[in-house]
């Protein structure tokens, strides 16, 4: 294929629509079809990445193999398409201007005076073309955050506007996803909301190609007919997106409405093959058709907002599909888990503890862990959670009951976990973790050896503590098993204990990498572990 193909997809109305969903559906069927297919997220915030972001404010914090803190979107495009992203994929507004001023200060712009336009727009464009750059795809398509009419939103749109001139006919579109409220006292479908978000896009010189529609009831030929006359759109081009019932039924639905037809015809690409879903269908299918139940404790403190653990509970949506179970994830606050009561863990078939920051609700966890130690529960720490397990086994087990993370007591005087030397001298908070892909060498005959089924492992981290090698031997008598290790640093990286069914943490987060095609090993061993425990609970 000749030149790369640049599809922009733009959100009116409201937020929260899903155009991150409905990007990858879109790029899904492309790519089922054999074309090679990126999304990529612009933010229009001004924090150079999420990274500095609190899980409150858009979620989980998306980690990719090249370190880079992304928005949780990119876990979506990861998860359909199983093809890894990277710091390109996900651009913010503070990125941009970064860049722009620090050209500035270079001289670079030979005097002349920085403005939006050309200087913003110019490094808009810029970064929207890298990816097209190297013919690693055919298609790129651009999900622009913020909704249709934001202050924020105008540099990335009229950067659309001018890319859309420059690639000229069939080698760009712009998709506008839009709401159709329902109104209950008046039983209707409503378009102007539509009408209007359209015409404000029109205001900025794009007219959208293809018109989604988010709905709660079916919209009518009627109302295709009616959107599209005032919105200048084919009515073909007038797709509906209808609540479903999962993400992972999205593709489907797009297929149905043909907005991958539409789409290839705009851009005038082949359209003589019909998308191969066989496997994608498969999972669905074991998704939608459990044969039994778990209930895993998810304990956090971020757990009243469902999108700060995206990537965990997707990872658990693959793992159960795998093990044709239903994963039933109870959220439990770190801080009110109330271990002694045992009200809130008793119908628990797996505990997971979750990744974090700070002190708050750390004592829970560490409760958390010690009753799924005691109780031979499935436990399953990831990074802050590993953190906790460490801890927990020092206090109980090695007995001293002062031990801690220095993350948490500056001035403990038993840190089983410890700042990372490399942190030591670290005073610029973002994207200064210790982050990305990082080789790690399992232990042979180890459960976690048995989990890979292979003992050497990449995984993707984020985090500044580490487990401290001074206490390694103490911890090892006592029982705890250090089998992961990283290679160069000598870092520990997963511990387990042998006399338990399943007690793995790990400092890495595998949750990044767990995909529909490829679910990640150690939460299918998690469930399964899970499915043997709710075995023996119901009896
Ligand atoms: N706060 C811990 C650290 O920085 C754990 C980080 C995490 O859970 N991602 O090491």
């Amino acid at each position: 294929m000749a030149d790369t193909k640049y599809i922009f997809v733009t959100g009116g109305v409201s937020s929260s629509l899903g155009k991150g969903i409905i990007a990858a559906s879109l790029a899904k069927l492309l790519q089922a079809r054999g074309y090679k297919t990126t999304i990529q997220k612009l933010d229009p915030y001004i924090n150079v990445d999420p990274g500095t972001l609190n899980p409150y404010e858009h979620g989980e914090c998306f980690v990719t193999e090249d370190g880079a803190e992304t928005d949780l979107d990119l876990g979506h495009y990861e998860r359909f398409l199983n093809v890894n992203t990277s710091q390109a994929n996900n651009v913010t507004t503070g990125r941009i201007y970064q860049s722009v001023i620090e050209k500035e200060r270079r001289g670079e712009f030979l005097g002349k005076t920085v403005q939006v336009v050309p200087h913003i727009t110019n490094e808009i464009k810029r970064r929207i073309q890298l990816l097209g750059k190297n013919g690693d795809y055919d298609i790129v398509i651009t999900e622009i955050g913020g909704t249709v009419g934001d202050i924020e939103s105008l540099p990335y749109i009229e950067s659309v506007r001018q890319l859309k001139w420059e690639l000229g006919e069939h080698n760009s579109l712009v998709i506008h996803l839009t709401l159709i409220p329902y109104l209950s006292a008046a039983k209707e479908l409503k378009t102007k909301p539509t009408q209007h978000s359209v015409k404000t896009l029109m205001e900025s010189g794009i007219s959208a190609d293809i018109l989604v529609c988010r709905t709660e009831h079916e919209i009518g030929d009627d109302l295709r007919e009616k959107l599209a006359l005032f919105c200048n759109v084919k009515k073909e081009a007038v797709i509906q997106s209808i609540d479903a019932s999962t993400i992972y039924d999205v593709p489907n639905l797009m297929l149905e409405e043909g907005l991958d037809t539409i789409t290839l015809e705009k851009l005038a690409l082949t359209n003589n093959t019909t998308p191969n879903l066989t496997n994608w269908n498969k999972f669905v299918n074991r998704h939608k058709n459990p044969k039994s139940e778990v209930t895993i404790g998810l304990i956090g403190k971020y757990v009243e907002l469902q999108d700060s653990y995206k990537s965990i509970l997707e990872s658990f949506i693959h793992a159960g599909a795998e093990n044709e179970v239903k994963v039933n994830i109870k959220s439990i606050h770190s801080e009110f888990i109330d271990i002694d009561s045992k009200k809130k863990v008793e119908d628990l078939d797996g505990i997971l503890v979750a990744p974090g920051f700070g002190e708050r609700g750390i004592e829970g966890k560490i409760e958390a862990v010690k009753y799924a130690r005691e109780n031979k529960l499935p436990f399953f720490g990831i990074c802050l959670g590993m953190q906790m397990a460490v801890i927990e086994y020092a206090r109980n087990i090695l007995k001293i009951e002062d031990a801690n993370s220095t993350e948490m007591d500056e001035q403990t005087k038993n840190p089983v976990i410890d700042i990372m030397e490399s942190q030591k001298n670290i005073t610029q908070m973002g994207g200064t973790m210790r982050l990305g892909a990082w080789d790690c060498e399992l232990v042979e005959g180890s459960l976690i050896h048995q989990v890979y089924g292979k003992t050497k492992i990449s995984e993707r981290h984020r985090h500044r503590y580490e487990y401290n090698n001074k206490f390694k031997e103490r911890l090892e008598e006592a029982g705890l098993v250090n089998s992961g290790i990283n290679p160069q640093t000598g870092l520990v990286e997963v511990v387990e204990l042998p006399n338990h069914p399943w007690f793995i943490g790990v400092q890495y987060h595998p949750e990044y990498k767990s995909t529909v095609k490829s679910p990640h090993p150690l939460f299918i061993s998690f469930v399964k572990a899970a499915k043997e425990y709710a075995k023996k609970r119901k009896k």
